[in-house]
């Protein structure tokens, strides 16, 4: 096994449950570290909607993800990890967290079962590269070279984002040395920057801005926001990221339109901004007529440098339509996730690379991305189970005389 993340995991699982001998190498000093610092704002495991609904979330992925999220759906993990004694919960956007929504309990529980079934670690062992008759190249954790010649091996590596984490994308050279088919990997699920004043950080920074709308060109996306110093976080905003660093990229204006109240017309809100005013303030006004929540008042401000328009049509169409410069979006150091891969045009059915027998590919290691939302965590589980089955059947079937 090559990569202690989830994927890796639970493809060792999987392997040493039926016998097989199963060590895990890692380049890092400990397992898991992006899986645990994905726990840190609330692990979110997989989602409860339905699964045809679920597995268009990979977009041109789908048809490829399909077969493993099918034979390792979204309850089933939720049914492992409930036997590993860690029970999840359906928040109200349906998502699925684990109780306490941190990712140590599920790390633990997993280690613990992976202890007892005989699997062994070997951290500080970094894979470099494809050697002769099926070998594979270590670098140990003295610096020493090591060989390494499996009857199967399962790479779960994962993808290029937070290479501080252990996931460095490196091993993409080696696979195409090999001559493996693989998509350039990319940034994904990127936060987004802007120039906020020092007023509007001091005031708001780690604050939630709840139910927007935000578009870029034909690019739509919903739902809540998170103001950092830099800029925005939340899923709205990386689902636009893309989109908005090729603007970025290309030199035109990466504006961000972000739509307060997105259920309401214009004409609905400024029949409800002229509504007698009185002695109240204008942040008051908004506030009682509109719902709209301090934070909202403060980016309108911010987005309004000549100030707010007075008149009620005027203020109902910037409430829809505050414009937002983005000046950049986050790179590989910050990304949620990672787009590109080994191709699956390059792996049989089973994950395993057709041109090398015994090498099965799983996780973000994959070629596929998908929004935050469970989907990414969903389909390093699925796609590590599915690998390591396939990898048991091709080990133990090369083991019988
Ligand atoms: C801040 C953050 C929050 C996230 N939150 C969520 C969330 O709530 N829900 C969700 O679904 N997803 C989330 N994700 C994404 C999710 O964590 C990943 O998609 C998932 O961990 C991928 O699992 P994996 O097993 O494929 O790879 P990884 O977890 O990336 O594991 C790969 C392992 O391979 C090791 N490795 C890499 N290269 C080498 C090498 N050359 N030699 C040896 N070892 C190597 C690494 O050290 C690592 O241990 C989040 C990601 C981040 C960064």
């Amino acid at each position: 096994m090559l990569g202690a993340g989830p994927a890796g995991l639970v493809a060792a699982d999987v392997l040493s449950r039926v016998g097989a001998q199963v060590t895990v190498f890692d380049h890092m000093p400990s397992p898991a570290r992006k899986f645990l610092m994905a726990g840190r704002g609330g692990l979110n495991l997989t989602h409860s909607e339905p699964l045809d609904v679920f597995l268009a979330r990979y977009g041109d992925a789908a048809a490829a993800l399909a077969p493993f999220l099918r034979a390792f759906p979204p309850q089933t993990l939720r049914d492992y990890y409930a036997k590993l004694g860690v029970d999840t919960f359906v928040g109200t956007s349906g998502r699925v967290f684990p109780k306490g929504s941190k990712a140590s309990p599920l790390l633990r529980a997993l280690l613990r079962k992976l202890e007892a079934q005989g699997v062994r670690f070997e951290m500080r062992h970094r894979f470099e590269a494809f050697g002769e008759g099926g070998a594979l190249l270590l670098l140990g954790a003295t610096g020493e070279r090591v060989k390494i010649a499996p009857d199967a091996a399962v790479f779960a590596l994962g993808g290029a984002s937070w290479p501080r984490l252990g996931t460095d994308g490196g091993w993409a050279s080696a696979f195409n040395d090999a001559g493996v088919r693989t998509t350039p990997l990319a940034p994904a699920n990127c936060a987004l920057h802007v120039g906020w004043s020092e007023h509007f950080v001091a005031g708001f920074e780690g604050q939630p801005i709840k139910t927007l709308r935000l578009r870029h060109g034909e690019h739509i996306a919903r739902g809540d926001l998170v103001v950092t110093r830099r800029g925005l976080e939340g899923g709205p905003a990386y689902a636009l990221a893309s989109a908005l660093r090729e603007s970025l990229a290309r030199g035109s204006a990466a504006t961000l339109y972000v739509d307060l109240r997105p259920d309401q017309s214009n004409a609905a809100l400024a029949a409800k901004l002229a509504r007698p005013r009185e002695k109240a303030s204008l942040a008051t006004h908004l506030r009682k007529t509109l719902g709209l929540a301090k934070i909202d008042v403060a980016l309108l401000r911010e987005a309004s440098p000549n100030g707010l328009p007075q008149e009620p049509e005027a203020l109902a169409a910037r409430v829809k339509d505050i414009r937002l410069a983005i000046i950049g979006v986050a790179g590989f150091e910050r990304a949620i996730s990672t787009s590109g891969g080994v191709a699956f045009d390059a792996l049989d059915a089973g994950l395993m690379l057709k041109d090398r027998p015994g090498v099965f590919v799983a996780g973000e290691m994959l070629d596929f991305d998908a929004p935050t939302g469970g989907y990414l965590l969903q389909a390093a589980f699925s796609t590590g189970v599915a690998a390591g089955e396939a990898a048991a059947r091709f080990a133990f079937s090369r083991a019988l005389p």
